[in-house]
């Protein structure tokens, strides 16, 4: 199996640490609003590296952690007049619905930062021992230039940061040693949530929390580090200064890093204020829909949301369930048990087929090439399954096609159910529009419902509809 590893610029060759075993660590989400879709794509695509390795035989250990303190969460809680720890359990909860809502998987441990002072205090703390950060006015820096290897993730060197960071110094931040060193520990200021330390009453930098709970839930040493690309620098640059600094071993064997989710080419951001959270979405389309658009393009593209790729993906995804309820429907037959012998060469296809899909994820998972391969199956079921077909034949079309979309994530039968009510919904809308004499209107949801594929039947009991 392959993996681009951002620190080697490389696809590389994926060997576990340990045999069959899989240590994994993605950065989550701070939690002081809804996530937007943005946010989704790291999540569903490292599910679904996870789901690919478990397929694969491996045992994952898979820790998310959600940030639930800082500066934004902060600001949050004094608009709303209320508890910072509300907002974040607040906003956990609806992110854990989200999940949910895109079969999403819980992780094996989610961490909270602030569930965890206790080993980041304790790690700061060595830091400081080893000479690797310092305190001043109860402040803690880490001593970046120490580090020998600082830059080797990020791809940039010493001096070139120290140019780019000069403002720094002359900005009031006067009591570094130096402008690149970065904060451990912060002491509070009036009104925000503390923690007790020997430096001061305060709270931890973002960095070192991702660094004390992986060491805490994985250890020293982990197989894949992963998250969005904005994230390689500062944060994983410093989280592997600040892990290793301590460890003397390399902390993360590959770093995967997934490419933003535009729209008209922009990075979808809150601050940008250019974003659709999930539940925005899912008022038009299923999870699973917006599981299956994110899975269409490779981790590592740019992809653009658009209202029309999401429409294709809805109707590539209703096609995808046709030709499986199409099975299901051959399989309820009184078709002959056995396999017989002029499907054998269908079912060659078949295998080869798989093996198409299983290339194309062990090829630094390319969902997209493997969503194809699944596409391929169903253009095969549907042009050699019928009533002559043998039951084993049928059944093993059927479970092989649910199988690797439920490697993806994409729960075959939850689209279906929710995808029919749409339609019923479509249907009234039209039936009332009728009724009015709107048929205008009429006519645009019958066109609508055509590009889903959906026939509609006017009879003198009302409106029957099938798929295509
Ligand atoms: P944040 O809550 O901003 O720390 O982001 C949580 C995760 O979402 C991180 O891995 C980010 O890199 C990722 N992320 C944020 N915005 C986008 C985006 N537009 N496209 C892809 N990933 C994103
Ligand atoms: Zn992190």
């Amino acid at each position: 199996m392959k993996i681009y590893n951002t620190l080697t610029k490389k696809k590389e060759e994926f060997i576990p640490l340990e045999p069959n075993q899989v240590k994994m660590y993605v950065c989550g989400p701070t939690v002081y609003d809804y996530i937007h879709i943005g946010n989704a794509r790291p999540m569903v695509i490292f599910d679904t590296v996870r789901r690919y390795f478990e397929y694969k035989g491996y045992q994952v250990n898979y820790v998310s952690n959600f940030t639930d303190i800082d500066d934004k969460l902060i600001q949050k809680a004094k608009q709303e007049q209320t508890e910072v720890s509300l907002i974040a359990q607040h906003f956990i909860l609806t992110c854990k619905q989200d999940m949910e809502s895109l079969n999403i998987r819980p992780a094996t441990v989610h961490p909270l930062a602030t569930n965890e002072m206790d080993s980041i205090i304790e790690m700061i703390t060595m830091l400081i021992q080893k000479g690797y950060a310092y305190p001043k006015e109860g402040t803690v820096y880490f001593r970046t230039k120490k580090f020998s290897h600082y830059g080797s993730l990020s791809h940039k060197n010493l001096e070139d940061l120290q140019s780019g960071n000069r403002t720094l110094l002359v900005s009031g931040v006067a009591q570094k040693e130096d402008p690149l060193d970065f904060v451990l520990w912060k002491p509070k200021k009036e009104g925000e949530p503390f923690w007790s330390s020997t430096w001061s009453e305060g709270r931890p930098g973002w960095h070192i929390e991702c660094s004390a709970m992986c060491k805490k839930y994985l250890g020293d040493q982990i197989d894949i580090h992963a998250g969005g690309e904005d994230l390689i620098f500062p944060h994983h640059e410093n989280e592997i200064a600040q892990s290793e600094a301590l460890s003397e071993t390399q902390f993360a064997r590959y770093w995967m890093h997934n490419a933003f989710l535009n729209i008209n080419h922009k990075k979808m951001a809150k601050s940008e204020k250019n974003f659709f959270t999930v539940r925005e979405i899912a008022e038009k389309y299923s999870g699973n829909i917006l599981r299956f658009f994110l899975l269409n393009a490779h981790y590592r593209s740019p992809l653009n949301f658009s209202e029309d790729l999401m429409l294709s993906a809805k109707n590539a995804l209703e096609r995808l369930i046709t030709g499986i309820e199409k099975l299901s429907t051959l399989e309820a037959q009184n078709l002959s048990p056995d396999l017989q012998e002029k499907e054998r060469n269908d079912q060659k296809q078949l295998h080869s087929l798989i093996q198409k899909y299983e290339q194309a994820m062990e090829d630094d998972f390319n969902t997209a090439d493997a969503i194809a391969a699944i596409f391929e199956c169903i253009k095969l079921s549907n042009s050699t399954a019928n009533q002559n077909s043998s039951l084993a034949y049928v059944k093993e079309c059927k479970t092989c096609i649910v199988q690797l979309c439920s490697v993806l994530g994409i729960d075959t039968e939850r689209a279906n159910e929710i995808l029919d009510e749409e339609i019923e919904e479509l249907i009234a809308q039209r039936t009332q529009a009728r009724k009015e004499k709107n048929f205008t209107l009429a006519d645009d949801i019958r066109k609508q419902l055509e590009k889903m594929d959906i026939i509609l039947e006017d009879t003198r009991n009302g409106v029957v509809w099938k798929r295509l």
